[in-house]
């Protein structure tokens, strides 16, 4: 058994902790948050495990997080009566193992201070930032359901190193002493520490407690008959979880502390939607829209889906199955009446509730979407920007929903000739012309070879507007639709254009040019060969000479650069 031994960060921890510190002195509070966070999440977990066996309680079921400052010391502590810590997972979760995304997190690192700070924020500080404020820090823990002797203490400077050792602690949980800097003094004062507390904790469903403030010594030459009493802990927070309080009591603040202290985000969110669901199937859910995409959006291990929380027990987070890949982007919880307490993510892949959920949850977030897009402003604009390519994956996805997702659509088009995509299908339709029957759209590598794509030629000169396709998943996406409000999606490219002229002189017209390039076909489809399937005369064009078109059932053409690209 060492006594103490003294160990290095792993790289990556000792990275983040010198960013940490370095980019958010701004915004020094925000420690608070994060360890009171910790502290909850601790307490979540012991609840959660205590189900099982209620031995792990030592008969004190009791729980809360107690906040201590003393301002001789100049020291605060952040204490909970949660899971506590074995040593090994002290040294582990405070110092040694990465947090999973560590790596992708650093990599994406710009350099500009203020985009690198709300990165970090994105990313989750957590407990490392307790060295924005302190020189020094002391975890005394010890593991719920453990002997006191299993009591440990890390210490460090928040340098390089940490050191640990065995320290008999009586009590479960973790308590942690912040020793503070010159600079963040401000933290060992009561009334300070208060108002930081009742801005981020206030909806954490654990109570979070100060001692009440001492009662100034009576006024000289009155005596006293008894002696003070001790002052006694209390609440600070209003500590109940903040999606069973009824909408109508919840303030516009409460709703965005409590996002970001599900989301880490530093941002407020764009919007939210929070419903209580009786009747067959009983649950509450509180959703959000954050405001900026994850950096790990595209990453297959970003971390995505809802808190989970059965009858007000914390279940799990993360929890996928309550939203569809499509929806990943969405924040927020769920807490159930119907699923059973020892639920794991084996029983939510086959609990058919949870399909049911799901499909009302999916419908929800669509919901608050177009509720967003028709209130008009840059809200909409903004999740588009950072969501749009995500909800393209919608219609492939969610068949049920196909509809809805359409319509929440933006595209460039001709009519505005700019690359903000900004025009919905429904707006296009508005503008359809007389007798056209079909939706049009071209696809590009980028916005300027769409725009100058040949094929657009005669839609111009007749002015029939077409979608400006440039996002990889378009050529896909069109696929999958099919088509809007009952009128095909018709890539222009592809096979015969039935936009002729019907009258007799159209069609005079047109015999009379390919009467007239007849000759020219014939050298053409010599030439070419087995290059092309068919040459033929076209009104399509005004201006080039001419355009290559892919057959109505041919892979599109950046179906095919995929496919390429892909080495088949
Ligand atoms: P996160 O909370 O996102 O996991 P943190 O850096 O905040 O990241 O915490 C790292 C880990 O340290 C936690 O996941 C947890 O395992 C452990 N931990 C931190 N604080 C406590 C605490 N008060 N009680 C028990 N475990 C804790
Ligand atoms: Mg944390």
């Amino acid at each position: 058994d060492i006594k103490k031994e003294t160990l290095g960060f792993q790289t990556e921890a000792k990275q983040l902790l010198h960013l940490m510190i370095n980019s958010l002195y701004s915004n020094k509070e925000i420690f608070l948050r994060e360890l009171i966070s910790n502290a909850s999440d601790a307490i979540d977990k012991l609840r959660f495990a205590s189900l099982a066996d209620e031995s792990l309680l030592e008969g004190q079921g009791d729980f809360a997080i107690r906040v201590d400052v003393d301002k001789d010391a100049n020291t605060i502590t952040i204490t909970d009566n949660g899971i506590g810590m074995t040593r090994e997972e002290v040294i582990d979760h405070l110092g040694t193992i990465a947090k999973s995304g560590t790596a992708a997190f650093l990599e994406n690192l710009t350099g500009d201070q203020k985009k690198d700070s709300q990165l970090i924020g994105q990313f989750g500080v957590g407990f490392y930032s307790a060295f924005i404020v302190a020189d020094r820090v002391e975890v005394h823990t010890r593991k719920a359901g453990h002997d006191a002797d299993a009591g440990v203490l890390w210490e460090s400077h928040g340098e390089s190193e940490f050191s640990i050792e065995s320290l008999p602690r009586d009590t479960r949980g973790t308590s942690i002493t912040l020793h503070l800097k010159p600079t963040a003094t401000e933290f060992a004062d009561d009334w300070r520490v208060r108002s930081v507390i009742k801005k981020y904790s206030d909806h954490i469903a654990v109570p979070v407690e100060m001692l009440q403030p001492a009662t100034p010594p009576a006024p000289e030459g009155e005596e006293t008959a008894e002696e003070a009493p001790e002052p006694q802990y209390e609440a600070v927070n209003e500590a109940t979880a903040l999606w069973t309080r009824p909408r109508a009591e919840i303030t516009d603040d409460e709703y965005k502390a409590f996002y970001r202290h599900i989301s880490h985000d530093y941002d407020d969110p764009l919007t939210w939607s929070h419903n209580k669901v009786e009747g067959k199937q009983e649950y509450t859910s509180l959703l959000y829209i954050p405001k900026r995409a994850p950096f790990d959006l595209w990453n297959r291990e970003m971390a995505r889906g809802l808190k989970l929380y059965v009858q007000r027990t914390f279940i799990m987070d993360e929890a996928e199955q309550f939203l569809p890949l499509y929806l990943r982007f969405v924040k927020g919880v769920v807490d159930s009446n119907d699923l059973p307490l020892n639920v794991s993510r084996e029983i939510l892949q086959r609990d058919s509730s949870v399909d049911a959920m799901r499909s009302a949850l999916s419908k929800r977030v669509l919901d608050m979407l177009s509720k967003l897009a028709k209130k008009g402003g840059e809200d909409y604009a903004t999740f588009w920007k950072e969501f749009g390519q995500v909800l393209k994956e919608g219609p492939a996805e969610d068949m049920a929903n196909k509809e809805k997702i359409a319509k929440l659509l933006r595209f460039a088009t001709t009519h505005t000739d700019q690359a903000d995509q900004d025009q919905s299908l429904d707006e296009y339709v508005a503008r359809m012309q007389e007798g056209q029957e079909k939706i049009y759209y071209v696809v590009a590598e980028n916005f300027n070879t769409a725009r100058k794509s040949p094929h657009l030629e005669v839609f111009r000169k007749k002015g029939i507007e077409v979608l400006l396709l440039t996002d990889r998943v378009d050529d896909w996406l069109m696929n999958q639709l099919q088509e809007f409000d009952g009128k095909p999606l018709q890539d222009v490219a592809r096979g015969a254009l039935d936009l002729q002229d019907d009258s007799e002189e159209g069609k005079a017209e047109q015999e009379k040019l390919e009467k007239e390039s007849e000759s020219l076909v014939e050298r053409l489809t010599k030439v070419l060969g087995d290059s092309v399937s068919e040459v033929r005369p076209s009104a399509r064009l005004t201006e080039s000479p001419a355009c290559l078109v892919v057959g109505d059932y041919d892979m599109g053409a950046q179906m095919r650069r995929i496919l390429e690209a892909a080495g088949q």
